[in-house]
């Protein structure tokens, strides 16, 4: 499966023609402030199925449909309640989606047979205008290979997707890094079922304002997942990844480092005595300057790792705060769950 792929940048002009393109059952990489999306017309079937080819994706992980405005939603879903309708307009566009029954044009490739479909507006203006442009909701995955991390630069997208795709829109670094947080309402709770940017704290706030109870079902492991993507290996770099709580745990004299190691921690990852040690150690050691900062570079950071022939990465697993529970989920699929 080869096809020449065009390079298109984020003018007017080029969004134009990637929604053409999209219009035309093509496939279509973009930008969004999560990570790199790899698009198809979410009204056909056969557009979508090349979606899950290009990936190698397994179908019966469902795909995320991307709208431009909170204008198109009634369209494609139904029991879109009041609760529903103010949290919507509190949260999107952002890294937040909706999962919600879809109405019958919504084909059962996309939602991998389930009767319910999961809704995003992203934030970031340009993917916004291309999918006003192509006049049609956007079924995107990450555009990497399934099981490979999300791309988050033009780089890693065109390493991931040229020659699988008709396009691919050159954009800048995606400012979130990690993909959205997937939510469903229940009656009055509201229910994470995979952690994403928009944070369980923020989540919890956002119930207390409006009368839900909130709950995390994301880490309940379940027999039938509830977001069932969730259940693959994902975001695995070809380095094997390992991860740790403190910087301590690596100066354990009993842990060998194979030589080609990487360090990715936080400022916060150790004390100054620990780090001073570390640098004895001569390991290479990316430092982030906070946890948000780690999140959104973290995909990059592997694809680097694998790029300049490093064999290991020790990855720091942060507290569940915040951005951190996003990032431990992803962690510990990229990881297998191994620690140091
Ligand atoms: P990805 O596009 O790889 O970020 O994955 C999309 C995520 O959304 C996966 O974890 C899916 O399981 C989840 N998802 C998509 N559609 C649904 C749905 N109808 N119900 C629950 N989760 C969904
Ligand atoms: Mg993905």
């Amino acid at each position: 499966m080869s096809q020449s792929t065009l390079i298109l940048e984020c003018t007017e002009a080029d969004l134009r023609k990637a929604g053409e393109l999209i219009r035309a059952g093509q496939l279509v990489v973009f930008p969004t402030e999560t990570v790199y999306g790899l698009g198809a017309n979410a009204l056909d079937p056969q557009a979508c199925r090349k979606i899950f080819q290009a990936k190698g994706r397994p179908v019966d992980n469902p795909l995320i449909v991307h709208l431009s405005s909170l204008e198109e939603i009634p369209a494609y879903t139904q029991k879109v309640t009041d609760i529903h309708r103010k949290l919507m307009e509190r949260c999107m566009p952002g890294p937040i989606t909706f999962v919600l029954p879809k109405v019958p044009e919504i084909p059962d490739i996309v939602t991998a047979g389930l009767s319910t479909v999961a809704i995003r507006i992203p934030s970031l203006e340009e993917a916004r205008r291309l999918i006003s442009y192509a006049g049609v909701p956007i079924a995107a995955p990450s555009a990497n290979l399934s099981g490979e991390p999300s791309p988050t630069t033009f780089e890693m997208a065109y390493h991931a997707m040229a020659g699988r795709v008709a396009a691919i829109v050159k954009g800048r670094m995606c400012e979130v890094g990690l993909e959205s947080s997937v939510i469903r309402i229940d009656k009055n709770r509201l229910e994470l079922l995979r952690p994403g940017y928009v944070t369980f704290e923020t989540l919890l706030e956002l119930g207390k304002e409006f009368g839900l109870d909130v709950i995390d079902l994301s880490q309940v492991s379940q027999e039938k997942p509830l977001s069932p993507g969730t259940k693959y290996t994902h975001y695995k770099p070809k380095a094997s990844v390992y991860l740790f709580s403190s910087l301590e745990d690596i100066l354990n004299p009993l842990i060998t480092i194979p030589s080609s190691t990487r360090i990715l921690c936080t400022k916060q990852s150790g004390s100054k005595e620990t780090f001073d040690k570390i640098v004895a150690l001569n390991i290479e050691t990316v430092v982030f300057e906070n946890t948000q900062d780690y999140a959104r570079h973290l995909f990059f950071q592997f694809h680097r790792a694998d790029r300049e022939g490093i064999n290991t990465v020790l990855a720091f697993y942060p507290p569940p705060e915040g951005i951190g529970l996003a990032l431990r989920n992803r962690l510990i699929k990229a990881s297998g769950g191994r620690f140091v």
